[in-house]
């Protein structure tokens, strides 16, 4: 543990938030997360030099869902770029996440990647590019993390894919649209694997270190994405990464992040710091209660945000 005002300000936002009473549901739609103990938070910062600050529950495992959605779009679009939106926009929807509304007005093109449609298109892309899709994104995401043990869970992906209709219906949506070139089958089953990996929020904060290094790879130094694609993913975590809460989020936040119905949130820092933290239970638009508040009180606490 490094001692600076920063680790301080992480601990003292983490004992602000384990003290005040905790709001929220569990994402009880999906029956695998309702087991899950509501009353765990944990936190985890890495920055760019190496160092780590963490507290509460930050080495156990919970289902990131969403936050995926960000390395799924990494591992397209390195190899796309530009490409990439010609078939997903970058606009927030200002609808729920797996909303069907703006789809047939929109021609088939979701609104961004990180609202389900837009996952499920981003899915279709990279099944065209991978020919062992499923196993050459989790090598991707291993690499990123610097750990290998980082895994689909089986049992998440099945307790999805029995209650996803919706994300059926949106596939087949899309596919009807012309927006979807793969068996809308092996794209779900895609996407329910992507939203079932587990991570701690140590391992979470670490794999999207790269984002707060101008797209370089911290301890490899690797170029992951050029500093001009890490500033666009950025860019869209911000302005789409919360739901329809992404205002609300850069307001009292003010850093690009992403969210997952598990109870997980990432920001990132540019050129300082990534940071995550977990809490399940989440408000009415699909955050963690905890987690937005832990991020507003570290970022009132420090100064620091990209504002
Ligand atoms: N697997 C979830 C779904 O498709 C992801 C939701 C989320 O984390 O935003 O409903």
């Amino acid at each position: 543990m490094v001692y600076s005002p920063l680790s301080d300000a992480v601990m003292q936002a983490y004992n602000t938030v384990f003290e005040t009473p905790d709001s929220g549901l569990l994402a009880t739609y999906i029956p695998k997360l309702a087991t899950v103990d509501p009353n765990q938070l944990g936190v985890a910062l890495t920055a760019v030099d190496g160092s780590q600050m963490t507290a509460g529950d930050s080495d156990k495992l919970f289902s990131i869902q969403s936050i995926s959605k960000v390395l799924l779009l990494c591992f397209a679009y390195r190899q796309l770029d530009a490409k990439t939106w010609e078939r997903v926009g970058v606009e927030p929807s200002g609808t729920a996440f797996n909303s069907l509304l703006q789809l047939e007005s929109d021609a088939g093109i979701p609104r961004n990647p990180f609202i389900n449609a837009g996952a499920l298109v981003v899915c279709d892309l990279v099944l065209s590019l991978y020919p062992h899709a499923d196993a050459q994104l989790l090598a991707f995401i291993q690499w990123l993390a610097d750990d290998d043990t980082i895994t689909y869970s089986p049992e998440i992906a099945t307790s999805e894919k029995q209650v996803g209709h919706r994300n059926k219906a949106l596939c087949y949506f899309l596919k009807s649209l012309g927006n979807l070139h793969n068996d809308p089958e092996v794209v779900l089953d895609f996407y329910f694997n992507l939203c079932s990996i587990e991570m701690s929020c140590n391992t979470l904060s670490r794999t999207f270190l790269f984002l707060a290094n101008g797209g370089q790879h911290p301890t490899d130094n690797k170029q992951i994405l050029t500093t001009s694609q890490a500033k666009r993913i950025n860019a869209v975590m911000q302005t789409c990464g919360f739901y329809d809460e992404s205002g609300e989020f850069a307001f009292r936040v003010g850093l690009p992040g992403k969210s997952g119905v598990g109870g997980g949130i990432v920001a990132v820092y540019p050129k300082r710091y990534a940071v995550a933290v977990w809490s399940p239970r989440l408000n009415e638009k699909g955050n963690s209660y905890r987690g937005m508040r832990f991020l507003e009180t570290l970022t009132s606490l420090t100064g620091q945000s990209v504002f």
